[in-house]
């Protein structure tokens, strides 16, 4: 017996979450705390974290690697929940159409500046 469609989809353990359904389970969890907190204690965190990035690339372990690259992805999406960006519109509009800088799906802009 197959289970009926929800409109709005959950994460399951069984295939990959997608952008739309982390942000929102971000939202689910923390929005109420991330929201009383503000933009400015949330980017403290989100520096925080990046920083524990930063030290898991230099010397920590795949599985540390991980750990730091969802934290950084969480407070994040924490910041665009707070704001009311749309992670999956905003990187949509910005790179969905290809490298921002040349139009390229593989960029070919030069090497002198980013990307
Ligand atoms: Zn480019």
């Amino acid at each position: 017996m197959s289970k009926p469609e929800d409109s709005r989809s959950e994460p399951s353990a069984d295939r990959p979450i997608t952008l739309a359904e982390f942000q929102q389970l971000i939202r689910d969890m923390y929005l109420p705390k991330d929201v009383a907190r503000g933009v400015d204690g949330t980017f403290m965190w989100l520096v925080e974290e990046v920083g524990e990035l930063a030290g898991a690339l230099r010397d920590g372990s795949h599985k540390e690697q991980q750990n730091e690259f969802a934290d950084v992805l969480a407070w994040l999406t924490t910041i665009a929940n707070v704001v009311g960006v749309d992670l999956t519109e905003a990187v949509q509009k910005k790179y969905g159409s290809g490298c921002p800088g040349c139009g390229q799906f593989v960029c070919r802009c030069s090497d002198s500046g980013k990307p």
